[in-house]
């Protein structure tokens, strides 16, 4: 058993609470290697903004769950060289699926976990979400739970269509699991396929698809239920059409790949949502980056010749995001 503490890793708790005052949101990346654990280190630190680094249950299996552990370790002091004096970084296990995973992620040095249960019946979410949460707060691990149904796919997490989250659900939820943080559905999605054809409307201009907007509506009666408690988005990258472009220009095929318009997540950051959860984006920004050197330079074989552009172009992605999108810049 190794305490969080110990590593100089933080908890959601206060983080949370100043994001929810402050209407901003805290940047939640997912990493399972060196390249994008340096790029959302780098971007944190230079911009002095609070960050998650996020674990799914698919980077354990692809990683190592121990190495990663040791990764972040090692990232808390990685940050102190960078001249962050006190790095406010959070390990966070994503889409926890039993008690079992989640326990195992809070022994051994997480400082929050997530418990999805949010494909269960509503008394059996409840039921598995309360037995997280009197674990992990014996350690003071936050957790974060779900209410409602994201579309889309994400790792081993998939569900072929969203149910938004009830908001009369919501009180009764909170209050008889103890939960810290809530993740709500309301018209986001996992993946870079976030959305069919037939959901998006044409942008005659451009010829892009336009996504269906947010349910800003469920939101604004959850946050009416629960003032002040921290809610969370998953599934919200932007699928910048820049880097979609490049991969197709580049050899690629990723048909039809959009997601949700940077805008409407600067304004969901302004409300109760306190965590924003990106992944898709990051990877796109990685591929696109290796297909521009494999393209330029067909005789370059040195790995660090493309995954060292790559980590570049991930760096700039997670600083226009901290800074831009989320407002968490100069918050740490
Ligand atoms: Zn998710």
């Amino acid at each position: 058993m190794v305490s969080y503490k110990e590593l100089g890793l933080v908890n959601t708790r206060e983080m949370f609470a100043k994001a929810v005052k402050g209407g901003y949101a805290i940047p939640a990346f997912n990493f399972n290697n060196m390249e994008q654990l340096q790029a959302i280190i780098q971007a944190a630190a230079e911009t002095k903004s609070p960050v998650i680094l996020q674990v799914s249950k698919g980077a354990r299996n692809y990683a190592n769950q121990t190495l990663l552990r040791y990764m972040a370790e090692g990232a808390v002091e990685y940050a102190k060289e960078l001249g962050w004096e006190k790095p406010q970084i959070v390990l966070h296990l994503d889409h926890g699926d039993s008690f079992e995973t989640c326990k195992s992620c809070v022994d051994m040095g997480f400082s929050s976990v997530m418990i999805d249960a949010s494909a269960l019946p509503y008394e059996e979410n409840i039921a598995l979400t309360k037995k997280v949460v009197d674990y992990a707060h014996q350690f003071d691990v936050t957790v974060e739970a779900e209410l409602g149904v994201l579309a889309g796919v994400e790792d081993e997490v998939s569900a072929a269509e969203s149910h938004y989250t009830k908001p009369e659900e919501v009180i009764d939820f909170a209050t008889r699991t103890g939960c810290d943080s809530l993740a709500i559905s309301i018209g986001t999605s996992h993946g870079a396929y976030k959305f069919t054809r037939e959901q998006c409307t044409l942008d005659p201009k451009t010829g892009r698809l336009v996504p269906p907007p947010l349910a800003f509506d469920v939101l604004h009666e959850i946050e009416k239920k629960l003032p002040g408690f921290p809610i969370v988005l998953h599934g919200s990258s932007s699928v910048p059409q820049e880097y979609v472009d490049m991969i197709n220009e580049l050899g690629g095929k990723l048909p039809d790949a959009v997601g949700i318009p940077e805008e409407q997540l600067r304004e969901a950051s302004k409300s109760a949502v306190c965590k924003i959860n990106i992944d898709s984006d990051s990877r796109l920004a990685m591929t696109a980056a290796i297909r521009k050197v494999f393209h330029d330079k067909p005789g370059e074989f040195d790995p660090r010749k493309y995954l060292g552009p790559a980590r570049d172009e991930m760096k700039k992605l997670y600083m226009h995001k901290i800074i831009n999108v989320l407002g968490s810049d100069g918050k740490a």
